[in-house]
């Protein structure tokens, strides 16, 4: 992978690729991100232009022997540890599904990763064997790349077993490079965690997934922006939501509100109301994530006057015309509500009792 192939990010990217032509590539390093937000991504493009044999300014060749290679994580200096299940023992035993997910899922999360390789209920875990593995063959010379690199999926899983490689992090072998993925410091050995350099990834905004949506998955302008609002700055969830997206969610959400407070048409607003129920679970609940986003950032807007961010101009003028109605206490109100709508459908609750009692509560709360 290339810097140019990963979403976003554009300033954090300048700097690795900087640090690379400086030659100052610190030799044990944590990639921290949330879930979605291109961690795994980040460092294979890391690791991809400290091993390219002609790196241009800002990213790696694409086209040299190594970066054929890497591109398809094949290079023999290139090693990867990531969570695995019993009772195979070592990630190498799961190389092949690895390598696909790689290729199919690169901003996977650690529960899609398990749920890969049919893991079930079984915890994912990095064995001490893995890890002296690991201190065994860092000691070797490296093949045929400027640096022997291992890249550590999941620091998280290593548990204590992390207190092995304390003195590989410490002193490693020469030109040698630890690249250290996690989602969550606060689970990482305090020990293992002073002993690298941090590169904190921020997650995805809004306008970043909603580009990217259009750029890689030929999504209209619109839709990208309201998938962008909801996705928590995850690609993920913004992919998933994606599959999902049938609907135009800011039409459906104005033709919602104006069924719940003008009173012209029932028949219509009683057809939307059997169209949403019938929808199906997961666009019902993002529809609600969808209502409570613009119910936010309308809030913030009328306290702050600040510009809404959200990528989309139609959300925009949405947002700052509903600020009109919106009142403090009675927001609070109805955004819980909002919040328990989504709690009962995902219960399976009955969606047509769940949109009437949102109805009320929008009445209640807007009208
Ligand atoms: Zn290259």
């Amino acid at each position: 992978m290339q810097f140019s192939q990963v979403i976003g990010h554009k300033s954090l990217k300048e700097h690795l690729a900087q640090s690379i032509i400086q030659g100052r590539v610190a030799h044990a390093q944590l990639f921290l991100a949330k879930e979605g937000c291109g961690a795994l991504p980040l460092a294979l493009a890391y690791a991809t232009m400290v091993n390219c044999t002609n790196p241009i300014e800002a990213d790696s060749c694409g086209t040299c022997n190594s970066c054929k290679k890497m591109a398809q994580f094949i290079h023999s200096d290139l090693h990867f540890t990531f969570p695995t299940i019993s009772p195979a023992k070592q990630s190498k035993e799961f190389i092949s599904e690895w390598r696909n997910a790689l290729l199919s899922i690169p901003y996977m999360g650690y529960k899609q990763w398990l749920q890969n390789i049919k893991a079930e209920n079984k915890q994912g875990n990095i064995t001490a064997d893995e890890t002296r593995d690991i201190i065994r063959r860092l000691g070797l010379k490296q093949v045929e790349g400027k640096f022997k690199i291992q890249i550590i999926w999941g620091t998280e899983y290593l548990g204590l077993g992390g207190n092995i490689l304390l003195k590989l992090l410490e002193e490693p072998p020469e030109n040698t490079l630890l690249i250290l993925i996690a989602e969550d410091s606060d689970k990482i050995l305090p020990t293992i965690l002073s002993r690298t350099q941090v590169i904190k990834i921020p997650n995805y905004t809004a306008f970043e997934i909603s580009h990217a949506l259009i750029e890689l998955e030929n999504c209209d302008a619109s839709k990208a922006s309201q998938i962008g609002s909801i996705s928590s700055g995850n690609w993920n969830i913004a992919l998933n939501l994606f599959e999902q997206a049938d609907n135009d969610l800011l039409q459906l959400l104005k033709d919602f509100l104006n069924g719940c407070l003008k009173n012209k048409d029932r028949k219509e607003f009683l057809e939307l109301i059997d169209k949403l129920s019938q929808s199906g679970r997961d666009p019902l609940k993002m529809f609600f994530e969808y209502f409570l986003m613009i119910l936010e950032k309308s809030t913030v807007y009328k306290y702050t006057n600040e510009e809404p961010p959200v990528p989309g101009d139609a959300e925009r003028i949405f947002i700052v015309k509903l600020a009109e109605k919106v009142d403090s206490q009675k927001i609070n109100i109805l955004m819980d509500e909002l919040n328990k709508s989504h709690y009962y459908i995902e219960r399976n609750g009955n969606p047509k009792l769940v949109l009437f009692n949102l109805y009320l509560w929008v009445r209640n709360c807007l009208g």
